[in-house]
């Protein structure tokens, strides 16, 4: 008998998980219409012409800030201009554990994007690859609330998410998004969808991406959006969703090599129909390869006076996406524009934890000194 009530308990329990997860349907593209609503596809938003697409540049920093990682950023990133006049943008993903807030706050107020990869940023890769909808929760949902605390930032600001090692969740992570008002996600690697390359799209209805890193949503979750990670090819025609994770490269030791790399991949952009340009990296990788970061600086300083290329904020990606004016018309429009914030700044430690015994903490942050380190289950440190 007792079996018998455990196991229906179960069922039920089971059942009513089903029934919260719809499947996705085959897109329908009469019912699905911007803005809110994209299929996705490779077609150009808006039906454009490629020569009336401004091409965007998403140049993307990923994991934690620090004193020694912000003067990259300050030399190559800071004070950039597009041809427009717009300040250029430049998306940060970052963890929680040793990054310095009062430094997010920082980058925050120079106009940059601030964005969540993640509090505990843990291995095996196989805990995000099995993570439930609590275990992205407790990962993403808080690490929005830590992120808004301790660097002083309007909450809803923080849109985008990418999951460590780009390894994606299945339905879980959209469904947090989804729940706690998190625009887009950009972890999602296309090797096929290349060229052409496929636009972002919402998941209202089923993705015909391409699955690099499984399990990838398979539920309707309206108004959530993807951003695909179109990688790079490298010298063999190898995909590469990170610049870092190219095998066949050019010559780390070889500027000249690395800009020519570097031209070729965004060319299939710009020359072709236009989907957004990927520049996704990290900084030990440019600081570890002087070669590479001025190949990097000499396509940014290019690209900054061509008149139809825009270095963007990731989310002014979506932006346009959901309203695709025409160049000439993007051309006339203001800059974006943020809120500044002050940082009251704390320095506060040691912090012991419950993570990890063996060390203390010492926190960089703006508002007042949490009592312990915050961490999965206690993002505020209380
Ligand atoms: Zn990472």
């Amino acid at each position: 008998m007792k079996w018998v009530l455990a196991f229906s308990v179960l069922f039920v329990a089971a059942a009513l998980a089903e029934e919260e997860l719809v499947l996705a349907d085959a897109c329908d593209e009469e019912a699905c219409q911007l803005p809110d609503c994209r299929c996705s596809s490779s077609s150009i938003p808006g039906g454009l012409n490629p020569r009336d697409v401004p091409q965007f540049v998403m140049v993307t920093f990923d994991d934690g800030v620090n004193i020694i990682n912000i003067e990259t950023y300050r030399n190559i990133i800071y004070n950039r201009v597009n041809s427009n006049n717009c300040p250029a943008g430049t998306t940060f993903f970052i963890n929680h554990e040793y990054t310095n807030y009062q430094l997010v706050n920082e980058l925050y107020n120079r106009g940059f994007e601030i964005a969540l990869h993640s509090i505990s940023h843990q291995t095996p890769q196989t805990y995000w690859a099995e993570a439930t909808y609590e275990d992205m929760k407790l990962e993403f949902a808080d690490q929005k609330l830590l992120m808004s605390h301790f660097a002083n930032i309007p909450i809803n600001e923080i849109k985008g998410v990418r999951i460590p090692f780009l390894q994606m969740t299945g339905n879980a992570s959209f469904q947090v998004m989804s729940d706690y008002d998190l625009l887009y996600d950009s972890t999602w690697p296309t090797v096929t969808e290349i060229n052409p390359g496929i636009w972002p799209y919402t998941l209202d209805y089923a993705s015909t991406q391409d699955c690099v890193t499984p399990p990838c949503p398979t539920a309707a979750i309206p108004r959530v959006w993807v951003l695909p990670m179109i990688s790079w090819l490298d010298l063999e025609g190898v995909a590469c969703a990170m610049v870092d994770s190219c095998y066949f490269t050019p010559d780390l030791n070889s500027e000249d090599a690395w800009f020519r790399f570097i031209v070729e991949n965004f060319e299939r952009h710009y020359l072709g129909t236009r989907a957004p340009f990927g520049f996704y990296i990290h900084e030990w990788y440019i600081s570890t390869y002087p070669a590479v970061r001025r190949a990097m600086v000499r396509f940014m300083d290019m690209i900054n006076t061509m008149q139809d290329v825009f270095m963007v904020n990731s989310h002014e990606v979506i932006d346009w996406v959901k309203d695709p004016i025409p160049l000439q018309e993007y051309l006339q429009k203001p800059c974006r524009s943020f809120t500044p914030t002050t940082c009251p700044a704390s320095s506060c430690g040691p912090l012991s934890s419950d993570h990890n015994e063996w060390s203390a903490y010492w926190m960089q942050i703006c508002n007042v000194c949490p009592n312990t380190y915050p961490w999965l289950g206690n993002p505020l440190g209380q």
